[in-house]
């Protein structure tokens, strides 16, 4: 691996068919505060989720904190940092009860509008 491979966070070069692929860890943040880019926001339904741990696998940004025992059943919870989110969806489609719903962000921001807030 290269010096400047490195330096960009690449942990592994594969070369499946003969294609150079640097594999980098996941982590939020390389371009600042990538939340602005959302135009969906995920919404956890905590009576629903089960902590199974999916989400938290499956968030291509790593932008999910798994918290011990906070659900309503004393369940493992995710809480997502909607500084870095940038509302793929990918955390909603392997839900595997459904509890996370992908919500237009143009509700929140009327929201913190009137609230005289800003945006994540
Ligand atoms: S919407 Fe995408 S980036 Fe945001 S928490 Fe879900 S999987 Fe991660
Ligand atoms: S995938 Fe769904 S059930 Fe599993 S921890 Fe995430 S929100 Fe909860």
């Amino acid at each position: 691996m290269s010096e400047s491979e490195q330096r960009r966070g690449v942990v592994a070069v594969i070369e499946p068919g003969g294609h150079k692929l640097p594999l980098s860890m996941a982590g939020p943040g390389a371009m600042g505060k990538t939340g602005y880019w959302r135009t969906q926001r995920p919404v956890v339904n905590y009576e629903r989720c089960t902590g199974c741990y999916l989400c938290w696998l499956y968030c291509p940004d790593n932008v999910i904190e798994m918290v011990p025992g906070k659900g309503p059943r004393g369940q493992d919870i995710p809480v997502i940092d909607y500084d870095y989110c940038k509302g793929c969806g990918v955390c909603a489609a392997v839900c595997p009860v459904k509890a996370i719903d992908m919500v237009d962000e143009s509700k929140f921001l009327a929201r913190e509008k009137e609230e005289g807030g800003g945006n994540a």
